[in-house]
């Protein structure tokens, strides 16, 4: 299902042009228009879901598979051996379009991305935070 007033859903219905990279009956994948390094690929799945929790398991199980055959393409053509593969959820992670998408960022030995800059680790914090998330997941 997709949403009239998203871009992503615009693009998936050719409302709005884009540089297509690969396309099927669940996905698209395209050039992203301000890339974040040479090569830069979004994969958004033909269904308008905002973030991963919205996503049917049956496209979050599937895109995976589908970044790994397009990074193995990718990296034929241009020859990086590097990649980052990131998705952002929510305004506060850095998403600016609320269609869940994956980022397949190829990276060179000079490049500008930055991710994030790790801080000392409180396990008082961690260890019951860890212990939480395990006993409603798996009890
Ligand atoms: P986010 O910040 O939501 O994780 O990533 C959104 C990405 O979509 C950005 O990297 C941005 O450059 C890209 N983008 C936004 N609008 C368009 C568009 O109209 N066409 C294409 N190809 N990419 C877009
Ligand atoms: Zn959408």
């Amino acid at each position: 299902m997709l949403d009239s007033n998203c871009i992503f859903c615009k693009i998936i219905n050719h409302e709005i042009p884009s540089k297509l990279i690969y396309d099927d009956n669940d996905f698209m994948a395209i050039l992203d228009v301000a890339p974040a390094t040479k090569g830069h690929v979004l994969i958004l799945p033909k269904e308008h879901a905002a973030t991963l929790i919205d996503l049917s398991d049956d496209k979050a199980s599937k895109i995976l598979v589908l970044a790994k055959k397009i990074i193995a393409a990718m990296i034929k053509v241009h020859g990086f051996n590097n990649y980052n593969i990131v998705q952002n959820n929510g305004k506060l992670a850095g998403q600016t379009v609320d269609h869940l998408h994956l980022h397949l960022i190829p990276r060179y030995s000079i490049d500008e991305v930055g991710l994030w800059t790790p801080h000392e680790n409180d396990p008082s914090v961690t260890d019951e935070l860890a212990k939480k998330v395990h006993d409603l997941i798996q009890n």
